[in-house]
């Protein structure tokens, strides 16, 4: 199995390289931003509950993220691997992945990094935010508000990898297929 943590600020490409490495590599997507979306749009409990975070662009307490990973992992049985996608957002989301991980009996293969500049990052939310539909994405404080969170607590999940040996950093600025590119030669190497 191959199971990578797609890293990097809001903006940084996550999710359009996703899709790319999905299509090559077989992997199953987990991204926890989409998977609150979806219990939001059908008006369940935990979408519910996470709400109210997600509307500010603050963090969704761990324990809930780490029970909704828990249940997906549970239900997927047949996979070449996994894509994590905007998780995990804090080192104790970090170390109960590999918790998670050892439980199925396999391992983080290695994380991948999109490095982008701050400025680029707000241009990039901006634009999307004509066409996404995510509040998030649209009002200025909650963009502050979410890159602030990304340095103050998402930051130093990439140290906890890197003091694994597991950190590759990777220039998110530059055209999708070129970053692609170079995302493939790293998940080749594992
Ligand atoms: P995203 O689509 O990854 O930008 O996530 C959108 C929002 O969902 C975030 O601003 C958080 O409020 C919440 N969220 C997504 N993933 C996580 C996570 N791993 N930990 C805590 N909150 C999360």
């Amino acid at each position: 199995m191959v199971n990578i943590v797609l890293f990097g600020p809001p903006g940084a490409g996550k999710g359009t390289q996703s899709e790319k490495i999905i299509e090559k590599y077989k992997l199953t997507h987990l991204s926890t931003g989409d998977l609150f979306r979806k219990h939001l749009g059908e008006g369940t409990d935990l979408g519910k509950l996470a709400r109210k975070y997600m509307d500010e662009g603050r963090l969704v307490p761990d324990e809930v993220v780490i029970g909704m990973v828990d249940d997906k992992l549970a239900n997927t049985p047949d996979t070449n691997g996994f894509i994590f996608d905007g998780f995990p957002r804090t080192v104790a989301q970090a170390e109960a992945l590999d918790k998670l991980m050892e439980k199925n009996g396999t391992q983080i293969s290695g994380m991948i990094a999109l490095d982008v500049a701050e400025e680029i990052l707000k241009e990039r939310i901006r634009e999307r935010g004509k066409t996404s539909g995510r509040t998030d994405d649209q009002d200025e404080s909650k963009i502050e508000t979410r890159i602030k969170v990304y340095l103050d607590e998402t930051l130093p999940v990439a140290t906890y990898y890197e003091k694994q040996g597991k950190l590759s950093r990777i220039n998110g600025v530059g055209t999708i297929e070129g970053i692609f590119e170079n995302i493939s030669k790293v998940i080749d190497s594992y």
